[in-house]
């Protein structure tokens, strides 16, 4: 008997199936590739593998085994080498061939036997605040948190996780990315997130907007759709929600999906330059707004692209009125990106950024 057909036999490995399929197809928790989940059992740590799509693991070998000790000591040694989770996949046992994901260091730093990753958009909302710390405080007082400052997936994600979460933690709040929960079963852990989710959920949202039809027309040959969701279509209709989009990148996967931030038309540009420049740019802003007419991303937008598309607006909807917001720098984009520093600044120069 093979260790995986042991853990498919485990009752709670069918349970984290389960629930990682639903969190996997509620686009208010997880979008496209994002999130992920995870159990450990004995010397092995099965977590999502990178690029696939928690929506399909009850259909779909998803999960890929890790020693999590191992890595885990890497971590604490600030091993470069636990950058890269593949040196610590178990092979023999990988039904998948799949590789684990990068933040499998997440998984790894938290001790409980179940880990659950998701990018909750009411989190987020939280998460990219100014006065995050001082905000999520007073809405999860009694729980067993952690504020973790932005750093990115990876070594040094954990290290900050290292610093900031005591023993006991059993939930982080990812500053500009997401939230973990953790617990001995699954249930515990699945408990934990939808009360953070709840108690991070504003009680009004910003609104949603349908899709203009002259804006529509506009589009029409351009290559460029507007994007199929009301709350992203609001940010054209609303002074303050324009303002919290126009900027630099608010947390990672829109980055990796969307590109640095959003193009916005300005006064006295036409939209058909504006699309063309977006679309060349070395780094493609697939999201364009043109302020009191709509939102629209290329046609060739992947089912990721739109549902990070989707996520912007269910983000900045549920930022408060009076909330102000901090964004990734430059560095930490160019990081992200794995691009030198000052290549990307002079990059996004050119561009007009
Ligand atoms: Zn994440």
């Amino acid at each position: 008997m093979t260790l995986y057909s042991e853990l498919q036999s485990n009752p709670e490995f069918t349970a984290l199936r389960a629930v990682s399929a639903e969190l996997g197809s509620d686009p208010l928790q997880v979008q496209g590739p994002g999130g992920n989940t995870s159990i450990k059992s004995g010397d092995l740590m099965w977590v999502k593998a990178s690029g696939t799509w928690l929506s399909d693991a009850l259909s779909t070998d998803l999960f890929v085994p890790v020693y999590h000790e191992a890595l885990t000591e890497a971590l604490a040694a600030d091993d470069g080498r636990a950058d890269d989770v593949g040196p610590f996949t178990c092979r023999e046992e990988n039904p998948s061939g799949l590789r684990a994901s990068i933040e499998a260091t997440v998984h790894a730093s938290m001790p409980a036997t179940v880990v659950l990753h998701t990018h909750c958009v009411a989190t987020i909302a939280a998460a990219v605040r100014t006065d995050a710390p001082a905000f999520v405080k007073s809405k999860l007082a009694g729980l067993p948190y952690a504020f973790i400052p932005y750093a990115k997936p990876g070594i040094d994600l954990a290290r900050a996780i290292r610093e900031h979460a005591p023993g006991g933690t059993q939930i982080l709040i990812l500053g500009n990315h997401g939230l973990v929960t953790c617990g001995a079963t699954v249930t515990e852990a699945h408990n934990l997130l939808q009360e953070v989710s709840a108690r991070l959920a504003p009680s009004s949202l910003a609104g949603s907007a349908g899709i203009d039809d002259a804006f529509q027309d506009r589009l029409s040959g351009s290559g460029w759709i507007p994007v199929p969701h009301g709350p992203t279509q609001k940010i054209a209709h609303n002074a303050r929600l324009l303002m919290l989009a126009d900027g630099r990148t608010l947390y990672p996967d829109h980055l990796v999906f969307l590109g640095p931030g959003v193009t916005i038309v300005r006064e006295g540009e036409q939209l058909t330059d504006v699309l063309d420049r977006a679309g060349q740019q070395q780094f493609p802003s697939k999201l364009v707004i043109v302020p009191g007419h709509g939102v629209a991303m290329p046609d060739t937008a992947t089912a990721s692209d739109i549902a990070l598309a989707r996520a912007l607006g269910d983000v900045l909807v549920r930022i408060a009125p009076q909330a102000t917001v901090s964004r990734l720098s430059e560095d930490q984009e160019a990081e992200l990106l794995d691009w030198d520093a000052e290549v990307y600044r002079q990059s996004l120069n050119k561009a007009g950024r």
